[in-house]
């Protein structure tokens, strides 16, 4: 056997190489390598795939770009307080902070990876005793699943603050029939290579409902650009989506969604397979996981991981380390605050082989190794 890739991007080129390969000689054929046409035709191919009239999508250079772009947008100022979730990947604060804004790490749930609306509450009566000014909060749809936006756009209501869905690994996913993109006044995508919705390079986007944000953000992209690129009304900063990386894009959002049923296959096997041998991820109901990573938790980690390297199968560790426990960022954190679920996840998820071109023969190869090592 020949082992299995953690994720395998390659894969897809046998369906979409020759389509994209051609998009790529046409960018290269006209020269506008800067907001060339393929930026705006894929900007409005984003807003039909989201399918919701309010939606404005907008290109930007990679998702922590986007993330400082809606925070700049937003108008968050140095020392305000954004609530975030500990367990995550790390330019979700970083973009904060960057911004001289302050992340204040929350709890997520006892079940599944994303923020808890309870412990958002909990936390921001915690920042609020320490002086801090909440703003905002940061909900991940971590490994894919949407985060509960109906529970956090409430607290979000409540604290008077905004909700910003931080969704750079779940494009694509949706709740109740509303798509990711959709579920909140501000969200975030990255195209990263290894993101289901990925480009030959760094790429991302900004969605909102609001068209005044909106403005504000294409204005930003581009230097703070008034009515031309030599006004400058506002201080921005350099964050376009390159025209070729939207000619990838093209061809690659024309099948996500066929992508995404064939990732939902995967797990559906998993799920069997590994039933009673390790915690498999559960989704919410009504909701559409994007399947970024296939994450279980197990008590056994390090057997599991010594078995599925010797078997040649990718695995991976995301988080092995906190928000909190960072050393750059934990003078952040505030004692008071409650973080067990995420120390909890911290020493037991491992992330499987998981995109959408798995075989059969592989995914039973990678049901059979974990078995074999915990039973
Ligand atoms: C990948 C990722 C980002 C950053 O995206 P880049 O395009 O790599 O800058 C932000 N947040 C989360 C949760 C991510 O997984």
């Amino acid at each position: 056997m020949s082992g299995v890739p953690l994720i395998d991007v390659q894969a897809q080129r046998s369906r979409l190489g020759a389509q994209i390969d051609a998009r790529i000689a046409a960018v290269v054929q006209h020269g506008k390598f800067i907001m060339g046409p393929e930026v705006g035709e894929f900007e409005s191919a984003l807003e039909t795939f989201i399918d919701d009239d309010q939606v404005t999508a907008l290109g930007c250079s990679n998702g922590t770009d986007a993330l400082v772009l809606a925070f700049q947008a937003l108008g968050l100022k140095p020392g305000q307080a954004v609530i975030c979730p500990a367990f995550t990947f790390i330019a979700t604060a970083e973009s904060v902070a960057v911004l001289g804004g302050v992340p204040v790490f929350a709890d997520v749930e006892p079940e599944g990876f994303n923020l808890s609306a309870d412990s958002v509450r909990s936390a921001a009566k915690v920042a609020a005793e320490q002086g801090l000014e909440v703003v905002g909060i940061i909900a991940v749809d971590l490994f894919g699943v949407p985060a509960d936006y109906q529970a956090l756009n409430a607290v979000g209501n409540e604290l008077g603050a905004w909700v910003l869905a931080d969704a750079a690994q779940s494009i694509g996913g949706s709740h109740d029939g509303k798509k990711i993109g959709a579920l909140t006044t501000v969200t975030t995508a990255s195209f990263f290579p290894a993101k289901p919705l990925g480009c030959y390079g760094d790429g991302g986007a900004v969605f909102t409902t609001d068209p005044e944000l909106a403005e504000i953000i294409k204005s930003l992209r581009v230097h703070g650009k008034g009515t031309d690129k030599y006004d400058n009304v506002r201080i921005g900063q350099n964050s376009r989506l390159d025209t070729i990386q939207a000619a990838v894009l093209l061809p690659k959002l024309s099948v996500l969604d066929s992508e995404l049923d064939a990732r939902q296959r995967v797990a559906d096997l998993y799920a069997e397979g590994l039933a009673g041998v390790v915690e498999t991820p559960k989704l919410p109901a009504g909701a559409r996981s994007a399947w970024a990573q296939y994450t279980i938790l197990t008590e056994d980690r390090p057997k599991l991981q010594a078995a599925l390297n010797e078997a040649g199968i990718g695995n991976a560790v995301y988080y092995p380390k906190p928000l909190h426990q960072q050393s750059g960022y934990q003078h952040y954190h505030l004692d008071q605050i409650d973080l067990a679920h995420t120390d909890r996840l911290t020493s037991r998820v491992l992330s499987l082989p998981m995109y959408p071109y798995l075989e059969d023969t592989q995914i039973e190869q990678v049901i059979e190794t974990v078995k074999a090592a915990l039973q």
